[in-house]
């Protein structure tokens, strides 16, 4: 198709040819005084040529066509494009023609727009009939452009649009539907759907047609063929063409490729079946909300739980199986969630199918579209009635013990103060000079009892942590509270010569007091654990990371082995003989009480024969 705004400027150009050449010269002028362009072309060819470059109208001489003219006339008009019709105006000799110059001349006729005028001629004639064939070739020219147009806007939509008959000839396509099949236009014009379509789509669209042609506007889909023999998904549209009586007499057909939503229509619901089958063979209890909280689809094991049905419980209406006085607390935080598009999660009692209720664990997430708007929620709950039996259970138990071991060790006291006492009176009614051996025993008696006053000491100390209240949580200076701890073990860094050394402490989140006994543990671990042949040095200095303070107690001791570094923390735990270093084993567990009571953590890095570091993490104080 060519450039549809080409040959403007001769579109109202009229060529003269006259064997006669004053002839020609008077018909210029004349046209030139009517203000018409008119170009005088000198022999056939030279109007064959001027003919072929584009012309508004031809006017010629009969002189001029003699056989050889009209031929070579001819074979130009032949070739001109089809929405061409070419004004031909002819001035005949004078007088009737004969009937053997009309035939002549007539061979014309099929090939432009003839017009015979007889001479002699008035010039105002000859002008209009000049302007008559001129406006009709405007009008032709017009028609063209409009029509280059909208093949150039069709041409240029992804969609094969095409024009069939009555006949289901195509009559029309554009460029996209010809490069569809990899055909030339001119193979495409002229062919039924049948042939250039092929099957499977010529069976498929046979219905289609007949509803069309009956004047119904009709869309389905079906599939075709393509330039490299594959089958790919269209969505076919016949819009029927009616004549100004009324009747169908054609259709625009629109085929759009549809191959790549199907495609993923397909593994879309590959995708939802495989998670509908997921979701209906897990044990929790499943289901999915529309934005506004619009419950529309819950698994196979909500209803096998509750003995609902479907229509029960869609929308709002799984309320019915919450016990009605945790409702409002529910709803109030589900409501909240789709308001801010939060995650929900709490614990709630659901009623089973037999009535009873028993506690879920539910958590929904919100399924958020790529613009970050939530589309709909996603759901689970979880069974966690055993769960929580056992965990009270536990607790219940864990409460008893420790009453238990602080009443045992209470009462314990009594008794081993009247061994002290009697054991010692006793000692002193033995004649002097002491056996030996009898001083011997006197002393394992008073070790055994210093151990065990110790050891009932240290779990009087362990059940009074484990049992006090959580109360609010204050800050705690590290400074004072390490000044405390070394008070509280000054003979003992004193007799054995012990070096501490600190750098400045943070304020900390938990009390002072038990924080005092957590360091002063360490420190006397530290004193306790050294070397005998070197002097105990002790550094203390602390760190931040993140919204902790790490504090390091670090020591140049015995050591032990890092594999040991979690165990020490037990209750009665120890790596050591109590002959070579007396203890209980009580107060690493202490610590560790303490520390995670305010949401710390504690832990050791040591090595055997070069010193142990106990790490202490603190939440900071609020400012
Ligand atoms: P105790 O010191 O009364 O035995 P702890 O609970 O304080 O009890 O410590 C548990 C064990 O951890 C100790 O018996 C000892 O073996 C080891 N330990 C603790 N602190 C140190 C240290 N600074 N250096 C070497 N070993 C240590």
């Amino acid at each position: 198709m060519t450039n549809p705004a080409a040959n403007t400027e001769r579109e109202s150009l009229l060529l003269l040819h006259a064997p006669v050449g004053r002839d020609a010269l008077l018909l210029h002028k004349l046209f030139d005084g009517a203000g018409l362009e008119s170009r005088i072309c000198r022999n056939v060819d030279e109007l064959c040529l001027q003919v072929e470059r584009g012309a508004g109208a031809v006017l010629v001489t009969e002189e001029a066509l003699n056989g050889s003219a009209i031929k070579a006339l001819s074979a130009v008009l032949r070739k001109q494009s089809t929405w061409s019709d070419l004004p031909l105006v002819v001035l005949t000799i004078g007088g009737e023609p004969t009937e053997a110059s009309r035939r002549h001349l007539m061979q014309l006729e099929p090939l432009g727009d003839l017009t015979l005028l007889e001479r002699p001629l008035r010039s105002d004639t000859i002008v209009s009939a000049a302007r008559t064939a001129l406006r009709a070739r405007a009008k032709q020219y017009e028609v063209r452009r409009r029509d280059a147009e909208l093949q150039l806007v069709t041409d240029n939509v992804p969609v094969l649009i095409a024009y069939i008959d009555r006949d289901q000839v195509f009559r029309r396509v554009n460029q996209t539907f010809h490069d569809w099949f990899g055909l030339r236009p001119d193979q495409v014009v002229g062919g039924t759907v049948q042939s250039i379509m092929g099957e499977p789509h010529s069976s498929n669209v046979q219905p289609f047609l007949t509803q069309a042609l009956a004047g119904q506007q009709v869309s389905f889909e079906s599939q075709v063929l393509d330039k490299k023999r594959e089958l790919r998904d269209v969505n076919v549209s016949y819009a029927p063409d009616f004549s100004p009586e009324g009747d169908v007499r054609g259709l625009v057909v629109l085929v759009q490729d549809i191959t790549e939503r199907k495609k993923t229509e397909r593994a879309l619901s590959a995708s939802e079946q495989q998670f509908r089958t997921l979701a209906d063979t897990i044990p929790n209890l499943a289901w999915m909300a529309n934005a506004d909280g619009h419950v529309f689809w819950q698994n196979r094991r909500w209803f096998e739980y509750t003995g609902t049905t479907p229509d029960q419980v869609q929308g709002w209406g799984w309320q019915s199986v919450h016990d009605p006085e945790e409702l409002p607390r529910v709803l109030e935080r589900w409501r909240d969630s789709i308001v801010t598009g939060t995650p929900f999660e709490m614990v709630f009692p659901l009623r089973a199918a037999d009535g009873t209720f028993r506690l879920f664990l539910t958590r929904v997430a919100p399924v958020r579209d790529s613009t970050g708007t939530v589309v709909r929620w996603f759901g689970t709950s979880t069974d966690i009635d055993e769960q929580k039996h056992i965990e009270e259970a536990l607790r219940q138990a864990n409460i008893e013990l420790e009453e238990f071991a602080y009443v045992a060790s209470h009462d314990l006291q009594e008794p081993l103060r009247m061994v002290n006492i009697y054991s010692q009176m006793l000692l002193k009614r033995i004649e002097q000079p002491l056996d030996p051996k009898l001083q011997e025993y006197a002393g394992y008696i008073r070790g055994g009892v210093q151990r065990m006053e110790r050891l009932i000491h240290d779990l009087l100390t362990y059940s009074r942590v484990t049992h006090a209240e959580d109360g609010e949580v204050s800050a705690a200076n590290l400074e004072s509270v390490l000044e405390q701890a070394l008070i509280a073990l000054d003979t003992r860094m004193k007799e054995n010569h012990a070096e501490v050394s600190m750098a400045q402490l943070p304020v900390v989140a938990g009390d002072e007091g038990q924080l005092t006994h957590v360091f002063q543990n360490l420190l006397s671990n530290a004193i306790k654990y050294r070397k005998r042949e070197e002097t105990p040095r002790i550094h203390v200095d602390a760190h931040r990371n993140d919204g902790h303070w790490v504090v390091r107690v670090r020591d140049n001791g015995i050591g032990f082995d890092q594999s040991q570094a979690e165990r020490i923390f037990g209750l009665f735990k120890r790596l050591h003989r109590s002959q070579d270093y007396p203890g209980t084993g009580v107060g690493l567990a202490i610590c560790k009480h303490i520390v995670e009571r305010y949401r710390g953590r504690i832990w050791a890095e040591s090595e055997l024969g070069v010193g142990s570091t106990f790490f202490v993490s603190l939440p900071a104080a609020p400012n």
